[in-house]
């Protein structure tokens, strides 16, 4: 588990990343960096965000981690895993028969993860976010895809 990995912050992460699933229909963040002062997640995602956009991100984030959901861990085999949620991105140091650790936020997110949560989204605080802004495409890029990069703060 890297040190960054800011209880508080990586439970505001899941549920930002399942409420940008949800609002934007884009896919869980692909990189993102923790620290306890200020968070940053990368998106593969097609525009920025608008104005609006970013009040209903906010207001949305918000309103789950309002409702004080249990955050839960629970070890399943893999077979039963791959059901529940896209593995994919799993290290390749996971073996096969490896169980999996799931971590649910309530009936709001359910992902595969080794990080340290804390157990209801109330501990959170308040998400506030910082910026949104495409990335300048790096030269010699080999990927077609914009990145979306949120900036966020717990207050
Ligand atoms: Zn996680």
């Amino acid at each position: 588990m890297a040190k960054d990995y800011d209880p508080q912050m990586h439970t505001a992460e899941h549920v930002l990343n399942q409420t940008m699933i949800r609002l934007f229909g884009c896919g869980r963040c692909f990189s993102s960096h923790l620290n306890p002062g200020k968070s940053k997640c990368d998106y593969y995602f097609d525009r920025d965000l608008t104005v609006i956009d970013a009040a209903a991100l906010e207001s949305a984030v918000n309103i789950v981690l309002d409702q004080d959901l249990p955050v839960q861990e629970r070890m399943v085999p893999r077979r039963e895993a791959e059901s529940l949620v896209n593995l994919s991105k799993l290290p390749a140091s996971v073996g096969p028969d490896d169980p999996i650790r799931l971590v649910t936020i309530g009936d709001y997110d359910i992902c595969p993860c080794i990080g340290a949560h804390v157990s209801s989204t109330g501990e959170v605080g308040r998400f506030c976010l910082i910026s949104h802004g495409l990335l300048e495409k790096e030269a010699g890029s080999d990927t077609e895809q914009s990145v979306l990069r949120l900036r966020f703060k717990l207050v």
